[in-house]
């Protein structure tokens, strides 16, 4: 009956508080010093009804605990440490709408970057129906090219006539 030993038994744990995003609230947690950043994440998830875990911002004493890998001890979080939860710094509204225009990478300007002929958005650059070769104005182009054509052929005419 020796067999079991006292030691490794029970955990290291120790308690800590984490101030919820409002910083009304104050989550106490007693967990092994071992737990991860990721773990911690997906327990507070759990206890402030947060979807997401990932998108939980965990500080301690302004520092962000950015590694999910890293554990309490590792970031030298001492018993009886408060951290606070933060929200994401950006996401939760609507996406970045990219330019529509080949490889551009900008960001599609609202509601002006919108093309009304080939129902794309653009950036700044690209705004323009020249700029961004637009589909739409193909139609537009060969139309006024024609156009142009007769006006040359007719004015050729005349200047023939003239002579
Ligand atoms: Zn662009
Ligand atoms: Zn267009």
């Amino acid at each position: 009956m020796s067999s079991i030993s006292s030691t490794s038994e029970v955990e290291d744990t120790m308690q800590i508080f984490v101030k919820d995003v409002s910083g009304h609230n104050t989550i106490p947690l007693t967990i092994p010093s071992s737990t991860t950043i990721s773990t911690l994440r997906t327990m507070l998830s759990l206890r402030s009804s947060m979807p997401d875990p990932s998108s939980l911002r965990l500080v301690h004493a302004g520092k962000h605990l950015s590694s999910p890998d890293d554990t309490l001890s590792s970031y030298n979080i001492q018993p009886n440490s408060t951290l606070h939860l933060a929200l994401p710094l950006r996401g939760g509204g609507p996406k970045k709408i990219r330019c529509s225009f080949k490889e551009c990478k900008d960001a599609a300007q609202r509601i002006v970057g919108d093309c009304g002929f080939c129902e794309g958005h653009f950036c700044g650059k690209h705004r323009l129906l020249e700029d961004h070769k637009c589909s739409g104005l193909e139609d537009c182009k060969k139309e006024s090219h024609e156009r142009n054509a007769d006006k040359l052929n007719s004015e050729r005419t005349v200047a023939i006539r003239g002579v």
